[in-house]
């Protein structure tokens, strides 16, 4: 049975997210607006790779009137999808409209294993991709997407929405950015996945009756 992985795209609507100067300049663009580009080509990846993807929003909307219903229902989502790993996408920000803060940062559950499996192997994907990019590291994090998620969940801010520079190369590059986020959540997921532990488990019982002799 193929294996859900959740991808939400963060904010949206009426809850837009890192407050970036998206007016006065023509090309940047706002976090709802990157995570979402970045979520739909995850979709068109994971799907290639024998991977149900299960978006929490296609559009520019919020999921609810109230935010932290609308964060609760993010993690819904996941687990009616029955998802075997929830990834919500975000960009950073600073306090400043526009500053220089770069990089990518990830976050788990306190005491999630398999969620610092995730996060580890994301980064690493991520650092092989864009080597000139500065990694800020793993956390755990109290988050409440992260909470309210039974399966594993990361939370992954992936460049600094308010660094211009870094907002425009996120724009021109969403296929480059899902593609190595995908790579991490596949590494992962592969092995770690029932089917296959059941699919080696039935080689080995065909192995044991003397089939393959
Ligand atoms: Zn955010």
């Amino acid at each position: 049975m193929p294996k859900v992985i959740v991808i939400d795209a963060g904010h949206g609507g009426k809850f837009p997210g890192a407050p970036v100067q998206t007016a006065r300049n023509s090309g940047i663009k706002g976090e709802e607006e990157l995570t979402l580009a970045i979520a739909i080509e995850m979709f068109h990846i994971l799907k290639e790779r024998g991977v149900i993807p299960v978006l929490t929003r296609w559009h520019n909307n919020e999921l609810a009137q109230y935010l932290p219903v609308d964060l609760k229902r993010r993690a819904k989502i996941a687990d009616i999808a029955g998802a075997s790993v929830f990834i919500s996408l975000h960009a950073n920000s600073s306090q400043r409209p526009i500053d220089t803060a770069e990089g990518y940062e990830i976050y788990h559950y306190p005491d999630s294993l398999e969620g610092q499996r995730y996060a580890e192997a994301i980064m690493d994907a991520y650092g092989k991709a864009f080597p000139a990019m500065k990694s800020r590291g793993i956390e755990a994090e109290e988050f409440e997407v992260l909470r309210e998620t039974a399966s594993p969940a990361v939370l992954f801010e992936m460049f600094f929405a308010n660094n211009p520079e870094e907002n425009k190369w996120a724009a021109e590059h969403t296929k480059e950015i899902a593609a190595a986020i995908c790579e991490g959540l596949i590494e992962v997921l592969a092995p770690a996945s029932p089917m296959d532990i059941n699919s080696i488990m039935a080689v080995n019982m065909k192995m044991a009756k003397g089939k393959f002799i």
